[in-house]
């Protein structure tokens, strides 16, 4: 195996032969090569203390055993067919000739049952045979070198900022794009794409664990934007950044995106009712605003249910006097809620000062704190924080823009 696969990222499947763990010792001996065989294995038995080798020909009770299992060990069919893919992933070692070999050796091959399949060299060596010196087992191979290269590669990926692309990565390493992948892909069983989103993927497992939000650990992990992020997440967390993050107990947040008078409205409900009522120019920054604002939820789009609910609020922005029959799910700190409350009192087409609602929460002194929470408000118009403004009449902040302030105030004053 190669130690690019033992550092593979989870999710990519390993090609780990079970088989390969299976310690098989040869036992009984090969007539052919009886001589040195019956020396060699004298020689072994000594050593070893092992009962299981004989220098009886063919007399061991224990060998009919042994030679069923070589037989049917997968490797031992790589051996026969001397396949050249299968060095360095293993070694046999042959107890009448007391040698051990490389899987492609050129030699003939000997029979199973007095054959030995090695997980490592040091194993091979272990059982005091000599190296061969037609396949030079201790030399490194060609397959060796290759796996050192590509073991290379994947710590190259593993290191980029964004996934390499195939033709750096095959100018990188000499070969051909084409050649590249399929070598990359023999060793790793993936291609370096799928080894990359792979690796992204952990560090995206990791980045929502330890950040703050879902937003801090999309950039912590490389992607140029959150469109880019939430287009890859579904097939790489199988389930939306934000429930990732709060684990299995997770909310869900409905949430659609229309249009109304005022340019893009994007309306999202929890269970208890209406949790955000954003407007702006692209609806792409109005779902970035929910993330960053429920980076514990699931953000639920394309309910067409939820969709015709919306078309009532978008209705209700658009003639706020008609008044909102749906509860809200408002969350915030106990004076942003006190605040948020006294905004719901002010009547549309009214103005009241940041002083005026300071004063009606009983605070009078805390002018600063209620602009912060008329700040805070994520209920647009529902909460209507565009009623508050500085006490000389401007219209002063307002966090969807001055101008659907403004347009609102006209609008309200107007009826
Ligand atoms: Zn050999």
């Amino acid at each position: 195996m190669s130690s690019c696969e033992r550092g593979l990222a989870p999710g990519i499947s390993m090609r780990i032969d079970a088989a390969r763990r299976v310690d098989l010792r040869a036992a009984c001996p090969d007539p052919a090569g009886q001589r040195v065989a019956a020396c060699h294995a004298r020689r072994l038995g000594q050593q070893k203390g092992d009962g299981a080798v004989s220098d009886r020909d063919g007399s061991d009770s224990s060998g009919a055993g042994h030679a069923t299992d070589t037989a049917r060990d997968p490797r031992w069919q790589r051996v026969v067919a001397r396949d050249r893919a299968a060095d360095g992933s293993f070694w046999y070692s042959v107890r009448t000739t007391g040698v051990y070999c490389r899987p492609s050796c050129p030699s003939r091959v000997a029979r199973p049952e007095n054959v030995a399949l090695h997980q490592t060299l040091a194993d091979a060596r272990a059982t005091g045979a000599r190296p061969c010196l037609r396949c030079r087992p201790d030399d490194a191979t060609p397959q060796a070198a290759r796996t050192a290269l590509i073991a290379g590669v994947c710590r190259m990926i593993e290191a980029a900022e964004r996934p390499p692309s195939l033709a750096m990565l095959s100018r990188e390493v000499g070969l051909s794009p084409a050649h590249f992948q399929r070598v990359f892909k023999a060793a790793t069983g993936v291609s370096p794409k799928a080894y990359a989103e792979a690796h992204r993927t952990a560090r995206v497992q990791a980045a929502l664990r330890e950040r703050g939000t879902v937003t801090e650990a999309l950039y912590t992990a490389g992607f140029a934007s959150s469109g880019r992020f939430y287009d890859r997440s579904g097939a790489m967390l199988g389930m939306t950044p934000g429930r990732f993050r709060a684990g299995a107990c997770a909310e869900s947040l409905h949430f659609a995106i229309g249009h109304c008078t005022l340019g893009a409205i994007l309306v999202a409900s929890s269970a208890k009712g209406v949790a955000a009522i954003l407007l702006g120019e692209q609806p792409e920054a109005l779902v970035r605003e929910l993330q960053d604002q429920f980076p514990h939820a699931e953000l639920i789009g394309a309910d067409s249910d939820y969709e015709t609910h919306v078309a009532h609020i978008v209705g209700f922005v658009d003639a706020p006097n008609i008044g909102l029959d749906l509860p809200l799910d408002i969350r915030g700190t106990a004076f942003q809620r006190r605040v948020w409350a006294a905004l719901q009192t002010i009547p549309p087409g009214a103005r009241w000062s940041y002083a005026d609602v300071a004063r009606a929460i009983g605070a009078p002194r805390a002018v600063r704190a209620v602009a912060g929470a008329c700040a805070a408000n994520v209920l647009a118009v529902a909460i209507p924080c565009h009623r508050v403004v500085r006490t000389d009449g401007a219209l002063s902040g307002y966090r969807w823009g001055v101008e659907r302030k403004c347009a609102l105030l006209d609008r309200e004053a107007g009826t």
